[in-house]
């Protein structure tokens, strides 16, 4: 079996966090030994749980409209690999959903980013996926979203594009007007 399959299979059968997890374990990621895109996120929500599947609802409607992808592309592993900071829905806290579990990324991270030998613009949504990503960048999220040019063609930084972010969306207009312009050229570069 490949090393990517090992990992696949060793990840869906992963309880390392049983005890700490509000549900039972069910890691939700995408990914394949060709993929070109890799989207780092935050962790699944609640209905990406209860569906098996990352981004069915209005964030994942909008990421996808920034990235310029539909959605067939968008969730064809063997182009896009999704594979957030924590693969399990990590429950529930007083102002949204609690931080992904320290102990995935630990645990996994190394060894599925080392088989992605293909992706060629990873995308960094949100500060908890920015600081593992960019650990010498101690600036915040929108400081690290507002140097996309000099991230680009490898890496971007997105704010989390949730609903909730409205506001932030609203207060930086360059983001969607200049930022995911030259995101969008740089996907259609990786695409064809
Ligand atoms: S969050 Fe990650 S490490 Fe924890 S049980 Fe899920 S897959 Fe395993």
């Amino acid at each position: 079996m490949q090393t990517i399959e090992r990992l696949r299979r060793d990840i869906n059968n992963c309880v390392l966090c049983q005890s700490t997890l509000p549900l039972e374990p069910r890691p939700i990621v995408q990914f394949s030994a060709e993929s070109k895109l890799l989207i780092v996120g935050q962790a699944p929500g609640i209905k990406a749980h209860k569906l098996n599947r990352p981004f069915e609802d209005a964030s994942g409607n909008r990421l996808r409209n920034w990235l310029g992808l539909n959605r067939a592309q968008f969730y064809d592993a063997s182009l896009t690999a999704i594979v957030p900071m924590g693969f399990c829905y990590p429950g529930r806290g007083t102002s949204g959903d609690l931080p992904p579990l320290q102990e995935c990324a630990k645990q996994w991270r190394t060894s599925l980013l080392k088989e992605l030998k293909f992706v060629q613009l990873t995308i960094v949504v949100g500060l908890y996926a920015m600081r593992y990503h960019f650990p010498q960048n101690r600036s915040n999220l929108t400081e690290i979203v507002k140097d996309w040019s000099s991230l680009l063609p490898s890496y971007v930084a997105l704010p989390h594009p949730s609903p909730r972010n409205n506001i932030w969306l609203k207060k930086n207009p360059w983001f969607e007007k200049d930022c995911v312009p030259e995101l969008q050229k740089r996907i259609k570069d990786v695409v064809s």
